[in-house]
Order: C-alpha cells, then structure tokens, then sequence
C-alpha cells in the first residue's frame, strides 16, 4: 500500500481518503465523490476496528457486505480499496496503555457513554494515517464528534493531512444513512425517522434563554415513540460545548443519540446555521 501510495505521490497524484467500516451506502459514496478530481487517487479502507467498539456485541453484530462494498466502489470509479486484517493494524494485540489527550471531547456524548469508543477511533486512524498520508481526508458530518475528535488527533500528531466534513447523507423519510439501518425491522425501521423529525423540532423552536425544556421535551418525544434515549443534547457547533443558555449569538448543533429495538442511532443537525 505504501509503495504504491509513494509511486503516485511520485507522479504528483494527491491522495484522498475515504475510511469506513464497510456496508457501504450513498452516505459513503457521497464522501468517495467528493474525494474524486482528475489529479487526485481516491483510497477507501474497509476495516470493521474491534478497538472502537464499547459494546461486543454490537461488534459482533456489524454488517459485513464486502462483495457488495467491492461492486459499489468500482462502479464509483474508486481508485484504491484498502482492506487490512486486524493483526496487520494491530500486530502487537488490541490492549493498549497508550491514550491520546483528547480532553473534554472524551468526556461527554459519544465520549461518556462509549466509553475507549474514541481512543480506539484515534488509534486505528493514527496508523491509517501513517500509512496512506492522504493529502485530503473525507469524513461526514453524521459523527459530528468523530470528525472533532479526528481534527484534534490530527493537530496531536503533527499531520498535515486537511480533514473536509461532508454533509449526511439521508433517505427519503430524513433517516440518516448508516450501516446500521439494515439491522432495523419493518416496525423499527418505520419509526427510526423519528430522530430527525426531533433535530427539526429543536431547529424549530429554538429560542434564546434556557434550553433545558426543549431537550426535554425532544427527549419525550422519542420516549413515546418507544427509544431508549441516551441523549438529546444542544451543543455549540464549533467546541461542542454543552449550551443550556442560548444567548442567541452561539453556533448551535443538536445532537441524538437513541436505541430502537436494540440498535443505537445517532444523528445531529446543525440548529441556527446551514447544515
Ligand atoms: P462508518 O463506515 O460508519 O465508519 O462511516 C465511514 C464514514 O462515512 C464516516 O466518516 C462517516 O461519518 C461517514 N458517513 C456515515 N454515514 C453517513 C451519511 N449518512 N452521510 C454522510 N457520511 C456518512
């Protein structure tokens, strides 16, 4: 990979990375575009990362479509498929006592209730990054902390590699694409939208002052639908920083993340600003 990678550099070819875990869909497709220029080599890695899941089952339970991935992205034109084996990212073992200082992006949301969930983002796209040195990275705005998380690895280790965060991409009843829709049944499936009408009640009926009976009352509204909330949450767009006072100047983002029928959606939107 790295000597391949070195010969198209050599030609002044620009690298463009699209990382993924697989179960390829528009969402992903639509990154891959964005990638592609005629002086660019576009590089996707599949690689379902058994660091960065909290939850084994959840693991365990990750689609795997990889013949389907293969006939999407050569259809996309896509110039390199990366597709590493877990002891070729990890030859010493997952255990680690290294962590990366992430601080207060670790701390809350995804952080706090995936606990290591990010270190073992950080630790597989450090060595992803290493290895590909991609001049431009591609990531979506669906993991609107993911994509801070990465920004802050990439100032810690110096690389010069520039993240662009890609709008998300949704189906037509406004569920955010994700790998994880296909695990949904008929009934779930149906109320999984839910998540995105409740980002546009926030959007609505933001208001300067205090935030919390809004949270709330989105909070609900996903309760009644039959969600185990994790959070609903209202948090500025550029720090993620927790907002409970709108002064009605701050960048805002509301950001969700749910159960239905045992599978964990997360979504946001920004609320006063373009998406
Ligand atoms: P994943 O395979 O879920 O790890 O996602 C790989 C990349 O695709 C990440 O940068 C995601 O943020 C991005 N992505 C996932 N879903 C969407 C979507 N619906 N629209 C745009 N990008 C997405």
């Amino acid at each position: 990979m790295q000597n391949r990678l070195k010969q198209l550099k050599n030609i002044n070819k620009k690298i463009g990375f699209v990382p993924t875990m697989g179960a390829l869909h528009n969402g992903h497709l639509a990154l891959i575009e964005q990638s592609k220029s005629p002086d660019t080599t576009t590089v996707c890695s599949i690689f379902v990362n058994p660091t960065q899941f909290n939850d084994k089952k959840d693991f365990e339970k990750y689609p795997v479509t990889i013949e389907n991935d293969i006939y999407l992205l050569e259809k996309a034109s896509t110039d390199i498929l990366f597709i590493p084996a877990v002891d070729e990212i990890y030859p010493d073992g997952l255990a680690t006592n290294f962590s990366y200082d992430l601080g207060y992006l670790e701390t809350m949301l995804e952080g706090f209730y995936r606990p290591g969930h990010f270190q073992g983002v950080c630790r597989l796209m450090h060595k992803l990054l290493t290895i590909v040195q991609p001049d431009d990275l591609f990531m979506g705005q669906k993991d609107y902390q993911q994509c801070m998380v990465i920004k802050k690895l990439i100032s810690i280790i110096g690389s010069k590699t520039i993240l662009h965060t890609c709008p998300t991409l949704r189906e037509k009843d406004g569920l955010a694409m994700s790998s994880r829709n296909t695990r949904l049944n008929e009934e779930s499936r149906k109320k999984a939208p839910a998540i995105y009408e409740t980002l546009n009640f926030l959007r609505k009926n933001i208001q300067t002052g205090n935030l919390q009976a809004l949270k709330d009352e989105g909070r609900r509204k996903l309760e009644q639908k039959g969600f185990k909330v994790d959070y609903v949450e209202i948090a500025d767009a550029n720090n993620l920083e927790l907002v409970n006072n709108y002064d009605g100047k701050q960048e805002l983002v509301g950001l969700i993340a749910a159960f239905i029928q045992e599978v964990r959606l997360i979504d946001n939107m920004k609320l006063n600003i373009e998406n």
